[in-house]
């Protein structure tokens, strides 16, 4: 019963902080870099006793987890990964993270999403959940699988739209899960009207107002925001009463808006987004730095219009990328280019990944038949990118061509906010993915 309370739902504050002690002196006991940035903070993690100590562990980096000497360093000791169930990041900040937990932490962390959900629209179980993402092709991409009492069907963002929209037919799915730039696509191409269709639920990048509406008429059902990372499973759910601000999912995660120093700013101030992943202890994440910003709304004594008492965060600006212009005049999810960079490395290192080889990446589109790609090398031997990139590339349109340039660091122009793919086509040719405030899915 020792580790109970990581697992309940609708976690007290009492539950919250033993949790948090137990993950605290779990990490520093069993995970290399833990112990390591806690020693070099002078944290003693027994005087860590509940969310009030957090401020007082270090905030720790993506580059941290994700470019480990080792794969131990950052696994609970005696883990074996082949035994975890895996995920990855989709690179959505130009450097991907697998991310591995045990089968209850993965079943729990299913959970509190299918929960958040429920908050949203009506499901019944059994359901059908149709996912729209960067998944790998050949990785079953239209199989069925069932995780208990819901199916899940993935759906390459890679395939024709036609053909992503017939499965979504196909399947007739409760809920439609994916970016809001390929949803978007789906809506365009005629979406789906379907009385089984219960939610949209919008992940993983900006869902501004305009693609919002968009979606909102083409599919018969209602279109929600969710706040998630592979870190963490669900971070925070739309208000039902205010599409403008999200719920933190305080069973799943901690928190917390901090400045440049890790000092956490007031309510109201915008700062970045640190998050402390409540249930894995197999890889830990303790204050954990999103590379998102946003900040938390003034909370008065009555609970939210919604009913719920959960914090109610602004995110305002985060993963929004461009959305890309083929030569043939199609226009893609910025995901697709993504995942063909990323996957033109995949098998070149021992994790699969491309972090041996760049620690970032940004694509400019600046003709619909060329990009500019600029990559900041990992330290030792260059490979050959002039070979490897323009095949990727032309994997999904022959006539797409790149310059690639290797700098020392990326120009994050005026807003010093990092973008992965950016359109620099006139508004003629290329529109934006978002604009402007708007909230993280
Ligand atoms: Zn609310």
């Amino acid at each position: 019963m020792r580790y109970v309370a990581r697992y309940r739902c609708n976690k007290g504050s009492a539950d919250i902080d033993r949790t948090l002690c137990r993950l605290v002196s779990a990490a520093y006991g069993t995970v290399r870099v833990y112990r390591e940035a806690f020693d070099r903070a002078g944290v003693v993690p027994g005087e860590i006793r509940g969310a009030a100590d957090l401020p007082r562990l270090p905030i720790l980096k993506k580059e941290a987890l994700a470019r480990p000497a080792s794969l131990a360093d950052v696994l609970r000791r005696g883990v074996d990964p082949g035994h975890c169930v895996r995920v990855g990041t989709s690179g959505s900040t130009g450097l991907p993270l697998n991310v591995y937990m045990s089968r209850t932490e993965d079943q729990y962390r299913r959970l509190l999403l299918w929960r958040a959900w429920r908050r949203l629209a009506p499901l019944r179980l059994p359901m059908t959940v149709v996912d729209v993402g960067n998944w790998v092709e050949g990785d079953a991409p239209l199989a069925a699988r069932r995780r208990g009492p819901i199916t899940i069907v993935r759906v390459s963002i890679a395939r024709p739209v036609e053909e992503q929209l017939a499965v979504v037919r196909r399947y007739r799915p409760q809920v439609i899960s994916g970016y809001p730039t390929a949803v978007d696509l789906l809506a365009e191409a005629g979406g789906v009207s379907d009385r089984r269709l219960r939610l949209v639920a919008c992940r993983g990048e900006i869902l501004d107002a305009a693609t919002r509406k968009t979606i909102e008429g083409a599919f018969s059902a209602r279109v929600a925001d969710f706040y998630n990372a592979e870190e963490v499973g669900n971070i925070a759910w739309e208000c039902p009463a205010d599409p403008t601000v999200l719920h933190v999912n305080t069973d799943g995660c901690i928190v917390e808006v901090v400045d440049d120093a890790g000092r956490q700013v007031p309510v109201g101030t915008e700062g970045r987004i640190v998050v402390s992943n409540l249930s894995n202890e197999t890889m830990p994440f303790l204050r954990y730095d999103l590379a998102d910003r946003g900040s938390f709304c003034a909370e008065g004594d009555e609970p939210c219009g919604c009913g719920s008492r959960a914090p109610r965060l602004r995110v305002v600006s985060g993963r929004d990328d461009d959305y890309v212009v083929l030569p043939d005049g199609r226009r893609v999810s910025p995901r697709l280019l993504a995942m063909a960079i990323n996957r033109a490395f995949s098998g070149l290192s021992p994790c699969g990944s491309l972090y041996r080889h760049f620690r970032r990446f940004q694509v400019t589109q600046d003709r619909v038949d060329h990009v500019r790609i600029d990559i900041v090398p990992e330290s030792g031997p260059v490979p050959d990118f002039g070979a490897i990139l323009p095949a990727a590339l032309a994997k999904l349109h022959p006539d797409l061509r790149c310059t690639i340039r290797v700098v020392e660091c990326l120009d994050l122009g005026p807003s010093g906010k990092y973008r992965k793919v950016i359109s620099a086509l006139d508004a003629m040719e290329g529109s934006r993915a978002s604009d402007g405030p708007a909230v993280l899915s």
